[in-house]
């Protein structure tokens, strides 16, 4: 497969992931990616092989082949894969494991087997602002040595600053994988408003040198292409918080991105995939997904049974969510 307009208009249907020990984490999160266009094409294209031929990878790219190829079975069973991801992330396979890590710990796996060194050119540089002048340079030495179709789907960058009472500026950058919300913030919104606009720290200034209470301003500079969001189940006793938690299939962060550096940048998002946990424990219980498929529908899977989705209320279980993924428009 090597043109991706010619892969691009092909559809496939989709397919179920059988279950046998414990590994509907696993399966939940394959197919999330496998609904992620860059990714899937990645592997099909053997573009991989460029950087790496590790065994992970050929059976990442198996996976990949045999989701596309509309062949006759309903199911597959990759334990070859199951096997490796077991040795490579020393996960036990009688144990539940968590969909999130597990999905982290893959992303790391593949960022770090296929990376390479990347230039960011700078274009109109003289008449650029500090602001952007910044961004760029940080984002530069980010990627400098350490680029990967890992970072070009999920990463993103984000500018935290702090304002003293003296008026002094403390800035940093952070380049994220993704964001983690409270299921008690009740709904997607109030994350956002909470994360962005209300967080507060204990700062002691370099400037004036007082210790103060001041409000962490924090703003995408660079949106990722597809943002991983994970849900904090766990409540203060260490058990799971099953609260409802309200989340939209739009999503727009305009508000939340720093407006000079997206002013002409696409900042809405739509749903693309959930991953649900079933049941009263973290450590315990059960992993479905819902995704939408390439030809438009959703599907819910539940390792191997998948079911088409008919209304749109009956995409979102509310008290199970666990970890949302928004692909930007
Ligand atoms: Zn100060």
């Amino acid at each position: 497969m090597k043109n991706y307009s010619e892969w691009n208009n092909k559809t496939n249907k989709p397919i179920g992931i059988i279950n046998k020990n414990n590994t509907c984490y696993m399966n939940s999160i394959l197919q999330i990616l496998l609904n992620i266009d860059p990714f899937v094409y990645f592997f099909l294209s053997e573009k991989y092989k460029e950087y790496s031929d590790n065994i992970l990878l050929k059976l990442i790219s198996r996976i990949c082949d045999y989701w596309s190829r509309n062949t006759k079975k309903t199911s597959i069973y990759p334990y070859k894969f199951i096997k490796n991801c077991l040795n490579e992330f020393d996960i036990d396979l009688n144990e539940q494991c968590d969909a999130h890590e597990f999905l982290c710990n893959l992303l790391d796996f593949i960022h770090n087997e296929c990376k390479y060194s990347v230039k960011i050119s700078y274009k109109n540089r003289k008449t650029q602002s500090e602001l952007i002048k910044n961004c760029k340079k940080n984002w530069e030495l980010f990627c400098k040595d350490n680029y990967s179709i890992i970072t070009s789907i999920f990463i993103g960058q984000m500018r935290r600053e702090i304002v003293c009472k003296c008026k002094n500026k403390s800035i940093s950058y952070e380049s994220i994988n993704g964001l983690t919300f409270n299921v008690n913030d009740k709904h997607i919104k109030n994350s956002f408003d909470n994360y962005f606009h209300n967080e507060e720290i204990e700062y002691t200034c370099q400037n004036c040198k007082v210790k103060s209470t001041r409000k962490l301003i924090k703003r995408y500079e660079i949106l990722p292409n597809y943002l991983i969001i994970n849900l904090n189940r766990s409540n203060m006793y260490g058990n799971k918080n099953t609260h409802q938690y309200l989340f939209s299939e739009e999503i727009n962060l305009k508000g939340y991105c720093e407006e000079e550096l997206t002013i002409d940048k696409e900042t809405k998002y739509s749903l693309m995939g959930a991953v649900y946990h079933h049941g009263n424990s973290l450590n315990y219980g059960h992993y479905t997904c819902m995704v939408k498929h390439r030809d438009g529908d959703w599907y819910l899977y539940d390792d191997d049974v998948i079911t088409k989705m008919e209304s749109e209320v009956n995409k979102r279980v509310y008290n199970s969510v666990y970890l949302l993924v928004y692909k930007r428009n």
